[in-house]
């Protein structure tokens, strides 16, 4: 399904200040699955731009991979009230989207519990999870998958900080 920008399949609509698309390459191999916008990308409309995105443009920085080579989103495109997770029923709301977006890549970085939960629909533990390979089925095509911190985590977290640029090393390496 094509992102609707006036979406009104679920609650967020209602205190949302703009549907937040994908960014980067749309046909890029990679796609980086954040949780949901926050304040800023609520204002400015693209993914990643407030602390978080920092760390995140930091850690590609360092990896030598240019942000403009991946396609960056979320598990859904509206920021939720105070910043809480997006609900189960959000999630399912907009997965529809998200499937659109994820169909004919190589692999998928699901950037921290949510994003995991949306796309494995089960809960993981990080530190079992993340940096192992697995698969899901997007159209009926099994596609690479690899669970990973969020960049927040990172930002006092050192131990997601490496796992993270361990994934990004991955991709780098194997899949640009
Ligand atoms: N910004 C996003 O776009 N997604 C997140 O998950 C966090 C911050």
């Amino acid at each position: 399904m094509i992102l609707d920008m006036e979406c009104e399949r679920c609650r967020l609509c209602r205190t949302r200040t703009m549907v937040v698309p994908p960014s980067g390459d749309l046909r890029s191999p990679v796609v980086l699955v954040g949780e949901a916008p926050g304040a800023n990308e609520d204002r400015l409309g693209r993914p990643f731009v407030g602390k978080a995105g920092g760390m995140l443009d930091r850690l590609l920085i360092e990896e030598g991979i240019p942000r403009e080579a991946l396609m960056i989103t979320n598990t859904v495109k509206c920021r939720p009230p105070d910043n809480r997770r997006p609900k189960g029923d959000e999630m399912a709301a907009c997965r529809p989207y998200l499937l659109q977006e994820l169909s004919d890549r190589m692999v998928i970085v699901a950037m921290g519990r949510s994003a995991c939960r949306s796309l494995l629909g089960r809960e993981v533990t990080l530190e079992e999870a993340a940096n192992t390979r697995m698969q899901v089925s997007i159209d009926g095509v099994a596609i690479n998958l690899i669970p990973t911190y969020h960049p927040s985590a990172c930002l006092f977290n050192l131990k997601a900080r490496e796992g993270l640029r361990r994934t990004l090393s991955t991709i780098r390496d194997e899949f640009l």
